[in-house]
């Protein structure tokens, strides 16, 4: 079903154009940017819960057969972390493109397009701390969390991220 799912992606939408397109900032790699990026895509269409919960599937036959899904969870989660903001953007922008050309964003019933905009913390301790982490004084004790910010553009039928941005301290000099 899966495989069927994807076959129709790349179809549609041209998905192997898309993934093949995404790059990342290792010095050196052995695994290919988009077996990873695949492997996420995967994840989602599967509606996985986690990296580990994909890394599981890994050993079933059925699953061998498809390509790119032997990447380990934690390979994938290092390689997301240095993926190439620019070739990501621009990866979505040409799938909004296909999306639009082949008519399957649907505007509501009054013709008008919202774009959501939305914060999201991702998580929060008291214990790390990280150069990217923002702080809050909670009871007088320092909490370290991160943020993000998502805009999104609400169709009748579809909500597409057009994208995010981590929310960063600002620097005073
Ligand atoms: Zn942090």
């Amino acid at each position: 079903m899966l495989e069927r799912l994807l076959r129709y992606a790349d179809k549609q939408l041209h998905f192997g154009e898309l993934v093949t397109g995404v790059r990342d900032h290792r010095r050196w790699s052995h695994v290919p940017t988009a077996d990873v990026v695949t492997a996420v895509l995967d994840m989602f269409f599967a509606r996985l819960g986690s990296l580990n919960a994909l890394e599981k599937l890994n050993h079933l036959p059925a699953w061998k057969k498809l390509p790119a899904r032997s990447v380990s969870a934690d390979t994938i989660g290092r390689v997301v972390d240095v993926l190439d903001d620019g070739s990501l953007r621009a990866s979505q922008k040409m799938l909004y493109t296909s999306m639009k050309r082949n008519k399957q964003l649907v505007a509501p019933s009054h013709g008008l397009i919202a774009l959501a905009l939305d914060g999201h913390e991702s998580h929060c301790t008291y214990n790390q701390r990280c150069q990217g982490c923002l702080e809050r004084d909670i009871d007088g004790k320092i909490q370290y969390y991160h943020r993000n910010v998502t805009a999104q553009l609400i169709f009748d039928n579809f909500s597409f991220l057009v994208d995010m941005e981590e929310q960063r301290l600002e620097k005073v000099s």
